[in-house]
């Protein structure tokens, strides 16, 4: 106990923020026998890794970085923390691939959550057949949970494009991607969530059970507790994938082809996956000359679709049609069933037929491209918004063939709708009005001088016209500089934000790098 007391006292007194060691009141016993000082490093080479993310904007250098092996390790932090008169923050920190800063804590302690798999508590990917549903860590990568669910023939219905990120860290926002039209985001997709609260209690939440709190931490950006659990609905998974990429040269039948796919969400019928990218006309000119699915004729073949057409920009529909042994041979008539019913550039249909893991993984292989030639590792000033269906021609209009229109070839951009039913209001993400709303991913990277001045006033410009027009945009991944950003954010669930914030985190010390909350009340 005292050798303990003293490593606690002489790792506190590291810490700025304890300005009184001898004032540190020591909560209760278990924070001995838990030996929590012993899983914070606070060298260099540990703050100095975690006081950035993959944004690269961003950088705050935390006074510590925490190494849990189980929630309870997690519980009692939060308990140090909260037992001092000026608590210090705790940030849970999945893979930090956020842009903004929205996993550091400045001056507090970063929970490395990764360490939780070195552990041994107990949920790592508990299949059950019979029910359809995982339990995974919070800390697990979603890469894993594939490989873990595949063994039973199972999958999670709804993936996020990139899989090497954490089950806690995309729960906290809401986990978008193609199958969300028909699935909703992955927070739709959860039956069950453990809990550790900003008071430093374990709690096992869902709809019938703690269902604030459950409803709170769902797309909740880390406000109210770590998710240390999270039982993830499972179906039947597929073999292979038809994977399709649709051209067009003008925005309407674009959207309004997209609109109809959506529109079909009964399973059997149409695409399984439904996304969309917007091709900038210096994208297809300057670019790179191939990508992970176009080849270099194939991209010269859009060039000139633009070219031809006049078009500032094209676009294409990303879908994928999964199929198994049994269903292989009708899968092209049903794919060519459902081109019929669409208005696209005459033979701009490009198919690939992949298995389902390498569908999945395909940013992971893009990964390794783009760490190969230097760009992975840049900043990533990436702006994502919710765009109301009612707007969407307008945003096309001044963003893309305005704001955008002579703009640099640094990166993605992504553009697909999704079905507002499929999201639970209770849950704390802002969406639009209407019925049925846009993700638009302006994923840019900086890569060479000047890049990051010049396309952080492109956002700043895109917000701008979004504020001045009333469009009724949201962010995903939300970053607002201002209170009234985030009030605006929020809007009609702010009441119910700050309720639960109070009641769950009540010293406000979780994520503060989302910057909602003025911080160690
Ligand atoms: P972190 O960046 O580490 O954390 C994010 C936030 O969640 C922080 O506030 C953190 O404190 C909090 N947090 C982390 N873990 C927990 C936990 N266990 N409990 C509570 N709070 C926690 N998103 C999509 O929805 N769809 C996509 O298709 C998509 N594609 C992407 C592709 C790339 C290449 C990248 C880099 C990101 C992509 N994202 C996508 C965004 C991604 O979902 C978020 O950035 C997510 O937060 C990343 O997870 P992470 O584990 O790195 O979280």
């Amino acid at each position: 106990c005292v050798a303990t007391f003293l490593m606690m006292t002489s790792f506190l007194s590291t810490i700025n923020h304890f300005q009184m060691v001898s004032t540190v009141a020591l909560p209760d016993d278990d924070i001995f026998t838990l030996d929590i000082v012993s899983k914070i490093h606070v060298d260099h080479d540990s703050t100095a890794k975690a006081s950035s993310d993959f944004g690269r904007i961003v950088e705050a250098i935390p006074n510590g970085v925490f190494h849990p092996t189980s929630p309870a390790d997690i519980a009692a932090l939060i308990r140090l923390s909260i037992s001092q008169s000026k608590p210090f923050t705790v940030a849970p920190r999945g893979q930090g691939h956020s842009a903004r800063g929205q996993a550091l804590a400045p001056g507090g302690i970063v929970i490395d959550m990764r360490s939780m798999g070195r552990g041994n508590h107990g949920y790592h990917a508990n299949v059950s057949s019979d029910e359809l549903w995982v339990d995974v860590g919070g800390e697990q990568l979603w890469i894993d949970v594939l490989h873990a669910t595949l063994e039973h023939g199972l999958a999670p219905r709804i993936w996020t494009d990139y899989l090497h990120i954490t089950v806690g860290g995309t729960l906290s926002n809401g986990g978008i991607g193609g199958q969300a039209f028909r699935h909703g985001p992955q927070i739709s997709n959860v039956h069950e969530l453990d809990v550790v609260t900003g008071m430093g209690e374990m709690i096992t939440c869902s709809q019938d059970k703690n269902s604030d709190l459950f409803f709170a931490a769902l797309g909740g950006l880390g406000q109210f507790g770590v998710i240390t659990r999270a039982r993830i609905a499972l179906e039947p998974s597929p073999k292979r994938v038809l994977w399709v990429r649709i051209a067009y040269s003008d925005v309407e039948s674009f959207t309004s082809d997209q609109e109809l796919l959506i529109s079909k969400r009964s399973n059997g019928s149409g695409f399984d996956y439904i996304e969309g990218q917007v091709q900038l006309n210096r994208t297809l000119t300057e670019g790179r000359r191939s990508s992970s699915f176009f080849s270099a004729s194939e991209l010269d073949q859009l060039a000139e679709l633009v070219l031809r057409t006049g078009s500032n920009a094209i676009y294409y529909i990303e879908g994928a049609m999964y199929y198994n042994d049994d269903t292989a041979s009708s899968v092209n008539q049903k794919l060519e069933r459902q081109l019929e019913e669409l208005s696209f550039a005459p033979g701009f249909v490009f198919v690939r037929n992949v298995s389902y893991l390498e569908f999945l993984d395909r940013i992971g292989r893009e990964e390794q491209k783009l760490r190969s030639a230097g760009v992975w590792d840049v900043p990533h000033p990436w702006l994502n918004l919710f765009v109301p269906k009612s707007r969407i021609l307008d945003f096309d209009a001044s963003v893309f063939k305005g704001i955008l229109r002579d703009a640099k070839p640094v990166g993605l951009i992504l553009m697909y709708p999704m079905n507002k039913n499929m999201w639970d209001d209770r849950m704390t993400p802002a969406t639009p009005d209407g019925d049925v709303f846009y993700a638009v991913g302006l994923l840019r990277s900086a890569v060479a001088a000047g890049d990051l001045e010049r396309l952080e006033g492109e956002n700043a410009a895109v917000l701008e016209f979004c504020d001045r027009e009333g469009v009724g945009c949201k962010q995903y991944l939300p970053h607002h500089a201002s209170p009234d950003g985030w009030r605006r954010h929020f809007g009609e669930k702010l009441g119910r934000v700050a309720a639960m914030k109070r009641r769950y985190d009540p010293r406000a010390i979780l994520s503060p790098g989302q910057g909602i909350f003025p911080t160690g009340a």
